[in-house]
């Protein structure tokens, strides 16, 4: 058991947890009760484009029949009726910062499964990562982190790694955050440019997490230099991180 989970457990036993709504003892997890947990105004027959409560007859509410929203969804998994509005309130503007467990649990719980896609939009790029990429262990002078991650594609819900070969320490260059046919943007995460492939081996959270702080130390970098990122010299980025590249290389994810 590590600190943090002990001193949990010890400050459980001298100022035990009560319920939110009930007052009851909760033993551990967020101060809310299973019972009043599941009486909370949940917003399950919300639109899935615009989340608003009601939709009517049918699926989607006749607002964005009318007019389809420009984005994919949104997601509000509860009513702001009591006694979510009045924890959000408190939170806010009461400075209950005890809440913030609560709502984290509340909404987090939720959402992650849904944010946890593998795969999505990505972009075309200056340079698009490929798998021969990996394979063969291509380092451009414009790396910004050095991988070892193996190929882990999915399909429908099962893992198909086999018949792939294994992966070479390899670069991801600053330009496959570059789009193609666009001036003046960045683009960081899953999105960046590499075929489906590649992209299943880049894009765990470990990996993801310096491609975005490479991509705001560019940003912050062509805001001082009053350049385009397209004009952005790659050492001066790479003499920028906070490690260079080439002394992190991930191994350890090998799940
Ligand atoms: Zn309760
Ligand atoms: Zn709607």
């Amino acid at each position: 058991m590590d600190h943090d989970r002990i001193l949990r457990r010890l400050l459980d036993l001298v100022y035990p947890q009560a319920c939110r709504v009930c007052d009851q003892r909760v033993s551990q997890g967020p101060p809310l009760c299973a019972a009043c947990r599941n009486r909370l105004p949940a917003n399950e027959r919300g639109c899935p484009l615009c989340a608003q409560p009601d939709t009517g007859s049918g699926p989607i509410c006749g607002a964005c029949q009318r007019h389809p929203p420009a984005f994919d969804g949104v997601y509000a998994p509860w009513h702001y009726t009591a006694p979510i509005d009045e924890w959000i309130r408190q939170f806010k503007y009461s400075d209950q910062i005890s809440l913030a467990r609560l709502l984290t649990d509340l909404t987090g719980a939720d959402l992650a499964p849904k944010l946890g896609v593998r795969e999505s939009r990505r972009l075309v790029g200056e340079h698009v990562v490929s798998a021969n990429d990996l394979i063969e262990g291509v380092k451009p002078e414009d790396t910004i982190f050095v991988s070892h991650r193996k190929f882990d594609i999915w399909t429908e819900g099962k893992k198909n790694i086999e018949a792939y070969p294994d992966v070479k320490h390899h670069g991801i260059p600053y330009r496959s955050l570059l789009p193609r046919e666009l001036n003046g943007l960045i683009v960081v995460g899953k999105a960046i440019s590499g075929t489906h492939i590649a992209m299943s081996a880049y894009r765990t959270q470990g990996i993801l997490a310096f491609v975005g702080e490479a991509g705001g130390v560019a940003a912050s970098l062509c805001a001082k230099r009053q350049t385009s990122p397209r004009n952005l010299a790659p050492a001066e980025l790479i003499n920028t991180l906070s490690e260079p590249p080439h002394s992190v290389e991930i191994d350890a994810y090998k799940d």
